[in-house]
């Protein structure tokens, strides 16, 4: 192999990849953050989302035929992550609710035996 043909192969493989790193979102390239639960902002009641499924931040509020006694978000299978009583719901993804809090979708934890 020539020096010429070694000197045109690098500068192909130094182009190819100069054009993927181009072709690469930067966030691709930055370095990831986490979001702690605790950094979210918690969920508006009053917020339109909220009110569609009759969120309350304190279930004993709840005013929906479908809730039942003993039923709030720290025992929903859809709640994680609690820090000083709230936490994230999956259905209200970038926001916290409240532990004690309630809506129509809450759903009972299911435990099956392996
Ligand atoms: S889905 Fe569950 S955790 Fe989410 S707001 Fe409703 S009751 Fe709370």
């Amino acid at each position: 192999m020539s020096n010429r043909d070694c000197s045109t192969s690098r500068r192909g493989f130094l182009g190819t990849v100069a054009v993927t790193l181009a072709a690469l979102p930067l966030g691709t390239l930055a370095p990831s953050r986490r979001i702690f639960a605790e950094e979210l902002p918690k969920l508006d009641e009053q917020a339109a989302e909220a009110r569609a499924v009759g969120y309350v931040h304190d279930a004993s509020n709840a005013d929906d035929e479908q809730f039942e006694e003993g039923q709030h978000c720290g025992n929903c299978m859809l709640f994680s992550n609690e820090d000083e009583g709230w936490g994230r719901c999956s259905v209200f993804p970038g926001k916290r609710v409240s532990a004690r809090g309630w809506c129509s979708i809450w759903s009972e934890d299911i435990v099956t035996d392996a």
